[in-house]
């Protein structure tokens, strides 16, 4: 029996924990956590917004939505039968593919009877006495457990835009990442999509094939390179399954955990003639390639990046054939690659289409949406349908949505006021016995490897602990900062950190986040396993254990 709270030990506290573990978020990150939890005899509950798994693919079911990563190195390594089992149809799934191969695993592994769905988690505060956190939903109910695990998602925060009128469109209008389950037709339609990151390339490329008619309102081009996706079928399907061990071999070796990795060369180090033929093989190329496999220097050398960022404005003028409308998709306000590439299948060519107009909104911004459709400050455009492919506040728009209180009833959205503070991506001083999957400052990449690496060393921590019957650990001050300063230098010179964009925590559409801030680990991922390794060889001397 419990004492009273004046006289609970930590030991009388455990007693009355619902669960051992709770985990926010029933994404890739979520369900692979649980998994591992579960291994090591844990009571573990999942909470989830959604009323399904998969997270990112749960989602996002909007026209076009499919990976940039190549499928086979996206899914999960961590089980061989899953790998017997499974066939890609696409060298880059789409979206429905891929949320049946996570309800797929969610059956096969049997994850559903520890997830709760329709559950929001809209607050988690740390108590001291019991040493373990007490959750609240937004149905009001409270659950409390040791340890707290946010799987929340590096893009699952959607945002609008920040414009007038919005609720007063008498059309029907949607966000990406908030698609209806059922299927919604364009046939015939006046269709407007205002946004051109990677999200509005895939929508627009599709929309574009049935809509009666299609408006693009962008503000901001990005620099995209071609797709070049392909089916797979069962020889190259049987190819693949042989070849697992060294693809996913060969994502542990790279930079970011794809396939591609950064040529060894400088661009200059190579003449005119080679670095063309270079190019024109990656442009050629299926995945992130012209991205992720380019020189070097592509994302350091100002000269580099202009000389490649000529590479691909040619591309775009010999594929459009209104060499004005050509001219306003060519980024000028950030050189290739400094944000995030969208990856194409015949984006370019949508604007040769008699059906779709551009309109350049830094030119005639829009002041209002009407019941109508959109008003710029030169016209009002009417339409059926208005799609939001607006985005996310990312990196830490899921964690501002929580109120996430620690020791002394400190609020991480304070802590973090001026920018993400953390150990190894993974701890926060302060807010003990909580671990973030894909959180600010971890390696993200190709994500799921290092979704399975950073579960599998939380689970370490966790086993560890149990196996010595600790009960708290937190972050030390000193490994916070060192980690905090680590992240900093790291995106020192680099070309992307000079940009606004969601990699460097600027979004127009959320109030509060004009600053550039370092959300991001731009270190090699082996760098950052070898340093997360090293702290578990050591024995987590680093951490404050007790
Ligand atoms: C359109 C799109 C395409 C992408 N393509 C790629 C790609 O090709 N390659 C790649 O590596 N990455 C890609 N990503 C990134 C993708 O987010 C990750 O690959 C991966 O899915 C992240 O998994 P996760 O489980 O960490 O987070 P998520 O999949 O975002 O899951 C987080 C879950 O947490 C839930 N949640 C959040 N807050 C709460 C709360 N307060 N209470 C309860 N539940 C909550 C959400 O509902 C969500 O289900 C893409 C992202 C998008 C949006």
């Amino acid at each position: 029996m419990a004492g009273s709270p004046e006289t609970q030990t930590p030991a009388d506290a455990m007693s009355v924990l619902d669960y051992d573990a709770i985990i926010i978020g029933a994404g890739i990150s979520g369900l692979y956590q649980l998994l591992r939890l579960r291994e090591l005899g844990l009571r573990v509950r999942v909470f989830e917004t959604g009323t399904g798994v998969g997270g990112t693919w749960y989602w996002n079911r909007y026209p076009g939505a499919r990976f940039d990563s190549e499928s086979y190195s996206y899914g999960y390594s961590f089980s061989q039968a899953l790998l017997e089992e499974w066939d890609w149809s696409e060298h880059f799934a789409a979206q429905p593919e891929t949320l049946r191969y996570l309800n797929h695993v969610a059956d096969k592994f049997d994850l559903r009877r520890d997830i709760q769905f329709r559950s929001r988690v809209v607050a988690a505060h740390y108590q001291a006495e019991a040493r373990g956190w007490d959750v609240a939903l937004e149905d009001g109910s409270r659950h409390r457990a040791r340890f707290l695990i946010t799987a929340i998602g590096p893009l699952s925060a959607p945002t609008m835009p920040r414009i007038g009128g919005v609720d007063t469109f008498e059309g029907e209008s949607f966000h990406t990442a908030r698609w209806p389950h059922e299927t919604v037709r364009f046939e015939g339609k006046r269709v407007a999509v205002i946004g051109t990151g990677a999200t509005g390339v895939q929508t627009i490329q599709e929309v574009a094939k049935t809509a009666g008619s299609l408006t693009v309102f962008q503000r901001t081009p990005n620099w995209c390179a071609p797709l070049h996706n392909g089916k797979i079928d069962a020889a190259a399907m049987a190819r693949i399954r042989a070849g697992y061990p060294d693809i996913f071999r060969r994502c542990q070796e790279t930079f970011a955990c794809f396939m591609h990795t950064p040529d060894p060369r400088g661009t200059f180090e190579v003449t005119a003639e080679e670095r063309e033929a270079f190019w024109e093989r990656l442009y050629a190329e299926p995945g992130f390639g012209m991205w992720q496999g380019n020189f070097r220097d592509i994302l350091t050398d100002r000269a580099a990046n202009a000389a490649v960022s000529d590479f691909v404005a040619r591309k775009i003028r010999q594929r459009v054939r209104d060499p004005a409308v050509a001219e306003k998709l060519i980024p000028k306000n950030h050189g290739f690659g400094t944000r995030r590439v969208p990856l194409e299948t015949k984006y370019y060519e949508v604007y040769n289409q008699p059906n779709v107009r551009l309109v350049d909104i830094r030119e005639t911004p829009i002041e209002r949406i009407t019941p109508r459709g959109v008003r710029t400050s030169d016209a009002e455009y009417a339409f059926d349908t208005i799609i939001y492919a607006t985005g996310f506040d990312a990196i830490t728009g899921s964690f501002d949505r929580i109120d996430i209180t620690g020791l002394g009833g400190q609020r991480l959205r304070e802590t973090w006021a001026e920018g993400p503070r953390t150990y190894l991506g993974v701890l926060v001083e302060g807010f003990p016995n909580m671990f973030m999957l894909m959180g600010p400052h971890t390696a993200l990449g190709n994500i799921p490897r290092s979704i399975e690496y950073n579960v599998d060393w939380v689970t370490g921590v966790v086993r560890f602990m149990r196996e010595r019957g600790l009960a708290y650990v937190d972050a030390r001050p000193e490994g916070v900062a060192a980690w905090t300063e680590h992240v900093k230098s790291l995106g020192e010179g680099l070309l992307s950190n000079e940009i606004d964009s969601w990699m460097t925590g600027i979004n127009s559409n959320v109030e509060g986040k004009q600053t550039r801030i370092i959300a991001r680990y731009s270190g090699s991922a082996p760098a950052y396993r070898a340093r997360c390794d090293e702290v578990a060889a050591n024995g987590y001397r680093e951490l404050v254990l007790g």
